[in-house]
């Protein structure tokens, strides 16, 4: 019997627990395998809910996995999105990834296909699925916030993804990564983009069991034609509105309209303090380790013009250095055409550092929000 450890909201690992119990050891044990047995738990822990099974705290699950106590670890995906952070945790305590697996989505889990069942489990490594994926279409935004982390406001003219470069990129990264958790369409600002629909349609035709969200300032909502928000209702995509001051008299009437519409959104609290991290001088190699498995961004996977990266910083220092003369790395990104690139490969790199990451700190400067100065001056973006 292997030890295995379920990860997760407990509800869905009671499910997955069944699901190993009542079919999955049976397939196993035919196909001359060996069954699973659930000891533990780990993860959430709901008010009143009794699990069946005894739940580990994250010491005590890392404890296990470096004492061998445990065999397999599994991470249902639903558990597994946005912020998960789980295999950076494991990576940077030393401990391998290669008893991690994932468990497919719910709804795959009716078959009764002996080969579906066994292939319900996949390592983590194996799992053409990410938890979080981004995408700019629009460098540029109409805030032009100071600090703002893709550093919108340093972008002098339109900038645009090509759509058609865009589909074609798009269509070879689904090749490695078949699945997503949740994906934003984001930028800069996503609605200046006059194809928006179009990266919208794209973006679910891609990944139908996606949370896709459509990530605004909001200013631009009123004006938006009709047929945004039918595209966002036919495909099942939410916008999701970080709130800013300049916004705070008009949002009544923007969520007015957006109820109208019956458009499902989610609205920020008032942002009214923005962080800095950035700083000029490089950390040494310790402070930089540090400060990426610190990173709550280093899941924020980004894809660029048809490369990947933990965060956004890689496509985005850019516009820093030559707004003002720097030469911070630009280093980070995977490029999905290069020889030999397979899924492995890509969630392999994921998981470590890149020399940009020396010049973000630890410690956050928290400041009050506010536009850019025009022109832009280093204290805009750099940690006091
Ligand atoms: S609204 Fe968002 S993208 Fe635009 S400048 Fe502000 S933080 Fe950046
Ligand atoms: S460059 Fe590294 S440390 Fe900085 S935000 Fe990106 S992942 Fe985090």
């Amino acid at each position: 019997m292997l030890k295995t450890v379920i990860y997760g909201n407990i509800i869905i690992s009671e499910i997955v627990k069944e699901f190993i119990e009542k079919k999955y050891n049976k397939e196993a044990l035919a196909a001359g395998g060996e069954e699973m047995a659930v000891e533990y738990f780990a993860g959430d822990i709901l008010r009143g809910q009794e699990p069946s099974v005894p739940l580990l705290s994250g010491s005590e699950l890392l404890q296990k996995l470096h004492n061998n106590d445990i065999q397999i670890l599994i991470v249902p995906k639903e558990c597994a999105m946005g912020g998960f952070s789980l295999p950076w945790t494991l990576f940077s305590n030393g401990i391998s990834l290669e008893n991690l697996y994932f468990a497919d989505r719910l709804s795959k889990m009716e078959t009764t296909d002996s080969i579906e069942i066994l292939d319900y489990f996949t390592p983590f490594f194996e799992t053409k699925y990410l938890g979080y994926l981004e995408f700019h279409v629009a460098d540029h935004c109409n805030l032009n916030c100071k600090a703002c982390e893709h550093y919108s406001g340093l972008v002098k003219e339109e900038v645009y993804p090509d759509y058609d470069k865009f589909e074609k990129d798009f269509t070879k990264f689904h090749n490695l990564i078949d699945d997503i958790g949740v994906l934003r369409i984001l930028g800069g600002e996503p609605l200046m983009n006059k194809d928006i629909n179009k990266y919208m349609k794209l973006a679910r035709s891609l990944y139908p069991d996606a949370r896709i969200y459509v990530v605004t300032n909001g200013v631009l909502l009123k004006a938006m034609p009709e047929e945004f928000y039918k595209v966002m209702a036919e495909e099942n995509i939410v916008l999701s509105i970080s709130f800013y001051p300049p916004m705070k008299d008009t949002m009544p009437e923007v969520l007015k309209l957006l109820d109208e519409k019956k458009v499902n959104y989610t609205l920020t609290p008032l942002n009214t303090e923005f962080g800095k991290k950035q700083i000029l001088e490089p950390q040494s190699d310790d402070e930089t380790i540090m400060a990426f498995y610190k990173c709550s961004q280093k899941m924020c996977n980004n894809f660029y013009d048809g490369k990947v990266a933990a965060c956004f910083l890689p496509f985005t220092t850019k516009y820093f250095n030559e707004y003002f003369d720097k030469d911070l790395p630009e280093d980070g990104a995977i490029d999905i055409y290069e020889l030999g690139m397979n899924t492995r490969r890509l969630k392999e790199r994921l998981l470590y550092p890149f020399l940009r990451c020396r010049y973000c700190s630890t410690e956050t400067e928290m400041i009050p929000w506010d536009v850019m100065h025009n022109p832009s001056v280093l204290e805009d973006w750099i940690k006091a």
